[in-house]
């Protein structure tokens, strides 16, 4: 696996050299929307320590990440009305991961609303 690139867009976010809407943070973790949702309140959660993804995940980064990965998920959907949420997340390009930061989608659904499609 490659090494962790600390220019990747979410290392730069995390650092405050690009914008974002923050809607959560912690000592480990941050909750921002996601620039292009594939559903209303489409939100990621990473973890503030460096990590490529999954596959490269420390327990305690893991366990930071889904414990504020569960907190959003109740806020997402209450906040949006949804009935129900969709949790993504992707390792490596042939995985589907775009962004070399672990980070978990969350995406509040609608019954019968089908997601967005990327881009
Ligand atoms: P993945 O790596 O899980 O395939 O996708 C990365 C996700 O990051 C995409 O949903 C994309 O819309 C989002 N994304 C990419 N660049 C930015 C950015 O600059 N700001 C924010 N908030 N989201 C981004």
């Amino acid at each position: 696996m490659a090494a962790y690139d600390p220019e990747n867009i979410f290392a730069k976010i995390l650092r405050g050299e690009i914008p974002s809407t923050r809607v959560y943070e912690d000592e480990d973790t941050l909750a921002f929307m996601d620039i292009m949702p594939r559903a209303d309140g489409h939100l990621l959660v990473i973890p503030k320590t460096p990590c490529r993804n999954l596959l490269d995940a420390a327990p305690e980064q893991l366990a930071a990440v889904m414990a504020t990965v569960q907190k959003m998920s109740h806020a997402a959907k209450n906040a949006f009305e949804a009935d129900g949420v969709t949790i993504q997340q992707f390792n490596e390009a042939a995985g589907g991961q775009e962004v070399f930061h672990l980070h978990f989608h969350i995406l509040p659904r609608h019954e019968g609303v089908s997601m967005r499609p990327p881009g």
